[in-house]
């Protein structure tokens, strides 16, 4: 391992001198740098970013919109939306959670709502209004903010370094030449590729309640989802590729999805339900099965079919199709709403009352540079809130 020239002191008797240097101009800095000058106000606070601009990522998050985070409020169940990190959260979690991230906002007149689903914008629906209010509060408090800075180990000094550099690599090496391992980043929340898709013809329906299986870890979710032209996509999509992402890169995209369409109800009691259809219909006009008429009139594959004319293990064959209708994914494509990458900074080797490193006091790490990620949803930048809060104020 490279040897670094950094000299990172562990405390200064004078708060006056101390200088707190954070690295990385995301989400987690910002937040991080302001924690840091309002705890320590005589101190001077440097944010370097590598680019010209700050905050790039909130930009076009949430399809501009920034969700900035997820309205749920019990730590316990907040951490399960976490496929790397729940454990390590949940004390970081009852310090600062949604609950503050909404009254942290609102204190600098930035309104939060929540849609249907849990996610929270702002209510201008507009990421500008994130950026203008990290950017506003980071000048108020007096951060130093540098940009087209890339950082590097080379020739510095500070009393505290707090590194917050998302994944890019070169945030990781650093890592690295502090002695910390590195878990392998590979993609997480993306939608599966299904070559010679069968459903291609209903691209754009959407379900509310699918349960849907990765073969092979007998991983599943339960939840919406969408069909589109190459395959499945959808909160539940989303959510099985980011708690399957080791795996599915393990086995390069390639892996069975068993889908249950109706996972509310048995076999048995889906034959019933064709049980009191009149024998003289025909499937296509059979409205009993839950399903939106075209996707039913797919997976039936019978338009015309009378269901007088079907023997009753055909029956039973199409109901047992319906709980359990298997297709091959090949590959996978980029959710352009969010998507994050797994690995990164090994937890294991971090202080999470401090965020601090165990192996080289006064090194502090928070946002995506770890090997945490949440799901889709808002959770991402939850993480990024509550590791850059609670390493500032450390
Ligand atoms: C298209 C898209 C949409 C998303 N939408 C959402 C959403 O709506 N909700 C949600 O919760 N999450 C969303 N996410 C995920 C979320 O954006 C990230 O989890 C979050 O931005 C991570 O914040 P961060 O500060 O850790 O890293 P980043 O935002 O990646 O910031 C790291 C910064 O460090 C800088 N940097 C790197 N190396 C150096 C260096 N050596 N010197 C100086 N600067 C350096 C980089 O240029 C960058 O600006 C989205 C992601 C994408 C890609």
């Amino acid at each position: 391992m490279e040897e670094t020239k950094v000299s990172v002191h562990k405390s200064r008797s004078e708060e006056i001198n101390l200088k707190i240097v954070v690295v990385g101009g995301g989400a987690a800095g910002f937040f991080a740098a302001i924690a840091a000058k309002k705890t320590h106000p005589h101190a001077c606070v440097i944010l370097h970013e590598r680019t010209n601009k700050v905050l790039s990522k909130v930009r076009i998050s949430g399809g501009g919109r920034c969700n900035v985070t997820h309205a749920c409020f019990d730590p316990k169940e907040l951490v399960k939306n976490y496929p790397r990190g729940s454990k390590e959260l949940l004390g970081p979690f009852h310090r600062f959670q949604p609950a503050d991230t909404i009254q942290w906002f609102l204190e600098k007149g930035v309104e939060l709502k929540t849609e249907e689903d849990g996610r929270m914008f702002p209510i201008t629906d507009s990421s500008q209004t994130i950026i203008d209010c990290l950017l506003g509060e980071a000048n108020r408090v007096g951060v130093q903010i540098r940009l087209q800075s890339k950082f590097s180990l080379n020739e510095f000094d500070a009393d505290r370094l707090i590194l917050a550099t998302g994944s890019a690599k070169g945030g990781w090496e650093m890592a690295k030449n502090f002695g910390h391992t590195i878990q392998p980043p590979v993609p997480s929340l993306f939608t599966f590729n299904i070559p010679d898709f069968p459903l291609e013809s209903v691209a754009g329906i959407s379900l509310n309640n699918v349960r849907i299986e990765l073969e092979g870890i007998r991983l599943f979710q339960e939840g919406p989802i969408l069909i589109t032209h190459w395959g499945f996509s959808g909160p539940a999509a989303l959510k099985l590729s980011a708690f399957g992402a080791r795996y599915l890169a393990e086995k390069d995209y390639n892996a069975g999805l068993c889908i249950d369409w109706l996972p509310k109800f048995s076999v048995d009691e889906l034959i019933s339900l064709l049980a009191v259809e009149s024998p003289t219909k025909k499937l296509r006009t059979i409205r009993s099965i839950p399903l939106p008429k075209r996707l039913w009139n797919l997976l039936s594959s019978g338009e015309n079919q009378l269901l007088s004319g079907m023997s009753k293990s055909t029956i039973r064959r199409l109901c047992e199709k319906l709980k359990a209708d298997r297709y091959q994914v090949k590959g996978k494509t980029t959710n352009k709403e969010e998507f994050v990458t797994c690995g990164g900074v090994t937890l294991s080797e971090i202080n999470f009352k401090t965020m601090e490193s165990k192996l080289h006091p006064g090194l502090y790490f928070c946002g995506e540079i770890l090997d945490i990620d949440g799901v889709t949803g808002g959770f991402n930048f939850q993480n990024a809130w509550t590791t850059g809060w609670i390493s500032g104020t450390a």
